[in-house]
């Protein structure tokens, strides 16, 4: 398989060959500081979480910053894993 970038090869799955073991891919933007991740699990009920952004506002009103763009990057996968797959596998 040539052009495979590992972790993020995805769409080229050919069928008939096995899914990489990679279900899911973060796609982080440290220039337009924003992120959003992307679930590839057969039969997903949200495929895509965010995209989030370091001027999304808090609950208090305040941009999130690079330190709550941070915190999504850091939870998504497993907050997503648990909230739709039960699982944080
Ligand atoms: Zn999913």
């Amino acid at each position: 398989m040539t052009g495979r970038t590992d972790g993020l090869a995805v769409g080229d799955i050919a069928p008939g060959r096995q899914a990489p073991a990679v279900l899911g891919a973060l796609f982080v933007d440290l220039e337009g500081l924003r992120a959003r991740y992307e679930c590839l699990r057969p039969g997903c009920p949200h495929h895509l979480e965010g995209p989030a952004y370091s001027t999304d506002r808090d609950e208090q009103g305040e941009p999130i910053g690079v330190a709550g763009l941070k915190t999504f990057i850091d939870g998504i996968k497993s907050q997503h894993l648990t909230q739709y797959h039960r699982s944080t596998r």
